[in-house]
Parts: structure tokens; sequence; C-alpha cells
């Protein structure tokens, strides 16, 4: 692995960026902790429903520089859990987690504030370069 690839993770001043992953699939908790911790970004928490990923967003603010928010989740859903997070803080950045075929769902997350959206099965080189070009847009 290169210095470059590693420094993904990292902000300009060397600490990484800490991500809160929401997904009720573990499966796919462990593959996105997996591709992002090995480019240096840091695990902040897991969420597997929306109201837990907005607890742990409120919780963990403001350490928390990205979310990834999987749509379909039992109990409440990924775009209203981005609505309450996006109440809460205008700034956040979310990535939307979704399978094919939720197209009304995705545009309505996009015009509630997410910065972005990934298809599942998720690919690694399309979660890193999405991920990079939110937090570029952000933190340059
Ligand atoms: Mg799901």
């Amino acid at each position: 692995m290169s210095d470059k690839s590693v420094s993904r993770g990292m902000k300009p001043d060397g600490t990484p960026f800490k991500v809160l992953l929401v997904d009720d699939s573990m499966f796919v908790t462990k593959q996105l902790s997996r591709i992002l911790e090995a480019e240096g970004f840091e695990i902040l928490s897991t969420a597997s429903h929306g109201r837990e990923g907005v607890e742990k967003y409120l919780a963990y603010h403001p350490e928390v520089d990205l979310v990834t928010m999987d749509i379909t989740m039992p109990g409440m859903d990924g775009v209203s859990a981005l609505e309450k997070i996006i109440d809460f803080d205008s700034s956040a950045n979310v990535i939307m987690l979704t399978a094919l075929g939720n197209k009304d769902l995705i545009k309505r997350a996009i015009l509630s504030g997410a910065e972005a959206y990934l298809t599942k099965p998720l690919d690694s080189e399309k979660v890193l370069g999405c991920v990079s070009n939110v937090l570029q847009r952000k933190f340059n």
C-alpha cells in the first residue's frame, strides 16, 4: 500500500477522518470498516437503525466527519435519520447507501442534504472515491 492511499483517511493535520456507519446489515458494516480502516479512517461507532444513528451522531458531535447511512432499515429509515441529523447540523457530511431501484428515496435524500450516494453491492474503490470527493469538498 502506498503512502498516498493511506493518506486518504487522513486530514491535512495528520489526524484521521472519523466516520459513523449506520446500516442494519452487519456484513456491510464490517465491509465498510475494512475498506475505510485500511486507508487510515477511524470508525467512531456503528449503528444498526436510524434512531440509533441519530443518537450516536448527536452524542459524538462535533467529532463525526462523515456518516454512511443505509436507506432501508427497520424502524427509522435512513432518509428520516438523515433529515434529523441535518436538522441538528446542517453541515453534516452524509453519504447514503442503497440497493438499486430506490430512485425516489435517493432524490429525497439529496434534496434533504445528503452529499452523495453509493449503490450496493459496494466496490472498495468506488467507496473510497466517493468518500474522498465529499471530504475534499468540505475540508479544502
Ligand atoms: Mg438495509
